[in-house]
């Protein structure tokens, strides 16, 4: 190959200890770029850097006994070679291994190749062998002079990036392997009952003899993968739970409640002005979540609930235990919208019994006029703001608070772990707040056992009473005048809707185009009597919240919106929801949208509109997605469709920023190698913590920091 060739540097790449990584990309090579890029900086990176699949170099096999397909390597004597010039520029040489014929075809060449395929010459040639009505073809195969010894073991293929061939990366590889130290850090006696140690797995997996059934290659089911998938499992669990360990070290705020429930608390006072009664679900993790408050250790619990679960009395009622106990409480929400929301219903329950208290609620975001900002800034740094509302503005460097005890993140997979850090920023002297995280796309069990080992989660199963279920319907987009129809019918009977556009360009202003056309196109078919308002993410702050504040009051009767209303938007009186181009949108995407109906008493329903691609045809896994929105309306059903259709490597990738994800193990199939992953580790940090250490840098170098955050 050699326009491969050409780009191997003259020297040796050596790697730079990882101690000190350099700043990005100073004073490296353009290999070593790219090798960083890769994660490739020390030596045992590169022996954990396993071949996504092999190339058999081992054998020559007759041309007569290939057939169509086969990859093969093949030796024998060049019988003529030249260039042609119609169709294509190209050279054409055929070889002749005394059992049948056949032709090289390559458009793209080198004189050099010329010469090495010149009449007479004995070559060997690997690559995919086509039948045709010429006879044996191969198209670009690889060449090289025959008779050179075969290798024994197979040939690895790397996953490369542009800049680094892989015939270099397979150089570093095998030097790196050759280089690291790989004494074992899961020794015979505390677990692992296998033959495979990991220096004899990686060595293998790198280079296997061809004996070996390649489908056990390719499946990881092979022993040796088995091997390195427990290893990898294991590095996540250890460094999960010793996250867990160093906040159990910690020191939050005990925020105790008094054995008897004094009817002049706040949490008393607000339990009584709520106009329903708590599900058993809010009951229960409201118990669970005041057992954590009561400790001095920072709880870090995840409350998971479907859409409509009634997350956010749970989170006002944990909020009034924190105020209680004399200390501040903050509220954040990942959209300003959401944000708002929360704002407007905290603040009806809870401001009148705050003020006899002499507290406020206090509201913070990044849009805020300045001296508004001060004004909130100065509450909540005297302690009268006792809970403060917001976007992440709430935990931005200027915002000091007297004594926060507890954070509350809404929508959590939206916040990154930067913004997680900075809450910990907030800690009031040696004292960490409480972090309630919450979501509503629930995580299935296996990921959350894998990936959230260091959190608590409790779980609302519980929607409050007198909901009905809401009816999916999938309409082909060509018969919009029936949904049309549909939305009339509702409005007569008081009901509200809610019509999402998607976002269909890269430049917000043609999708604002588009909504305002939609807006318009509704408009005209509803009539005057109608009034159909628009939100778009693009429109200043003031502006949605009166839009939204219109919608809430019934002075708007449709919501025109992009998906700024995605999460959390809470209008009980809407019963319609249509989704344009829903073929465009993520599982969990629509079934958020979808929970903003069905909210109140009135039957439900929501459409999707779907359109056909350019291909005339709905892709496959949007078929899957429409159906499963179809089929099920339950979060956790739909979260396990969801993780089926994309892996569980988009699925988290999505909510997760930095967390690392399992390069090796697949978490839907490898759930025994995971269970004796979580059994181990607890023992493995107990009785041997260096190993454990060991194993833990070896496998996630410092990525094991974002675990932590
Ligand atoms: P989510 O879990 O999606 O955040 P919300 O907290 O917005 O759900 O609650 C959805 C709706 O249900 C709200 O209108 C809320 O006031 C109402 N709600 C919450 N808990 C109950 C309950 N126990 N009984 C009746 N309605 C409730
Ligand atoms: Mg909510």
């Amino acid at each position: 190959m050699p326009a491969s060739a050409k780009s191997v540097p003259p020297e040796k790449t050596t790697s730079p200890p990882a101690a000190a990584p350099a700043a990005p990309g100073a004073g490296l090579s353009a290999v070593q770029r790219a090798l960083r890029k890769l994660g490739l900086v020390r030596d045992i990176d590169f022996a954990l850097y396993l071949p996504m699949r092999y190339e058999d170099e081992t054998r020559i096999v007759r041309l007569a006994d290939t057939r169509d397909g086969d990859m093969a390597q093949v030796e024998g004597v060049v019988t003529e070679c030249e260039v042609v010039f119609r169709p294509r520029r190209q050279l054409i040489a055929t070889i002749d291994d005394g059992s049948d014929t056949c032709q090289l075809r390559f458009f793209n060449f080198y004189p050099s190749q010329q010469k090495q395929l010149a009449a007479g010459a004995r070559v060997r040639v690997r690559g995919e062998m086509r039948g045709g009505f010429v006879g044996r073809q191969m198209m670009h195969p690889a060449v090289k002079a025959a008779g050179t010894a075969l290798p024994q073991a197979l040939t690895p293929v790397y996953s490369t990036i542009a800049g680094l061939p892989q015939p270099v990366l397979r150089r570093e590889v095998r030097s790196g392997l050759a280089r690291a130290v790989l004494d074992e850090t899961i020794p015979v006696q505390i677990g692992w009952r296998g033959a495979w140690d990991l220096r004899s797995s990686l060595t293998f997996l790198h280079y296997p003899t061809p004996d070996v059934a390649m489908a056990t290659l390719e499946d990881h089911s092979h022993p040796a993968w088995q091997r390195i998938k427990a290893e990898e499992l294991l590095a996540q669990q250890l460094s999960q739970l010793q996250a867990r360990l160093e906040r159990a070290a910690q020191r939050a705020p005990m925020l105790p409640s008094s054995a008897e429930p004094q009817a002049s608390s706040l949490h008393a006072q607000l339990l009584a002005v709520l106009p329903f009664g708590l599900t058993g679900a809010q009951q229960r993790v409201g118990e669970e979540i005041t057992r954590d408050l009561g400790r001095e250790i920072p709880m870090h619990r995840l409350l998971q609930g479907d859409v409509g679960s009634g997350k956010t009395v749970v989170a006002a009622l944990a909020a009034a235990r924190c105020i209680d106990a004399g200390f501040q409480c903050a509220l954040m929400a990942p959209t300003e919208i959401l944000a708002a929301q929360h704002f407007g219903k905290l603040v009806g329950w809870l401001d009148p019994l705050l003020a006899e208290r002499g507290l406020r609620v206090a509201w913070l975001t990044g849009s805020q006029k300045k001296k508004e900002r001060d004004a909130m800034s100065a509450a909540v740094e005297s302690g009268e703001a006792a809970l403060v509302i917001g976007t992440h503005a709430v935990i931005s460097e200027k915002v000091r608070f007297k004594n926060l005890a507890l954070a509350i993140i809404d929508e959590q997979h939206r916040f990154g772990v930067a913004q997680r850090l900075a809450l910990r920023g907030k800690a009031v002297g040696h004292l960490e707040p409480h972090l309630l995280m919450m979501s509503a796309t629930p995580i299935p069990r296996t990921l959350a056992m894998s990936y959230y080992a260091d959190l608590d989660v409790s779980t609302l199963d519980e929607l409050p009473p007198g909901r009905t279920p809401i009816v999916t319907k999938l309409v082909a987009d060509h018969r919009r005048d029936e949904v049309i129809d549909r939305i009339q019918a509702q409005i007569a009977q008081g009901r509200q809707v809610y019509w999402v556009c998607p976002l269909i360009e890269e430049s917000e202003a043609v999708d604002l185009r588009n909504a305002t056309e939609t807006r318009d196109e509704l408009a005209d078919a509803l009539g005057a009597a109608v009034n159909v308002g628009l939100l778009h993410s693009r429109m200043p702050t003031a502006e949605k919240q009166a839009v939204m504040a219109a919608f809430t009051a019934n002075e708007i009767q449709v919501l025109v919106s992009t998906t700024v209303i995605e999460v959390g938007v809470d209008v009980p009186n809407a019963s319609l929801m249509v989704i344009e181009h829903a073929e465009r949108f993520g599982l969990s995407q629509l079934h958020q949208l979808r929970g903003r109906v069905g909210r109140g008493a009135a039957a439900s329903a929501c459409v999707l509109l779907y359109a056909p691609g350019d291909s005339g045809r709905v892709g496959e896994a949007a078929r899957a997605r429409l159906k499963a929105m179809a089929e099920t309306g339950d979060g956790f059903e739909i979260a396990r469709r969801d993780l089926e259709i994309r892996g569980p490597g988009e699925f988290l990738g999505a909510r997760q920023s930095g967390a690392p994800l399992l390069r090796f193990a697949d978490l839907s199939t490898d759930t025994m190698l995971l269970d004796w992953a979580r059994e181990l580790a607890p023992l493995m940090l107990d009785k041997h913590p260096e190993l454990a250490q060991r194993h833990i840098d070896r496998w996630l170098g410092t990525k094991a920091e974002y675990l932590k955050a």
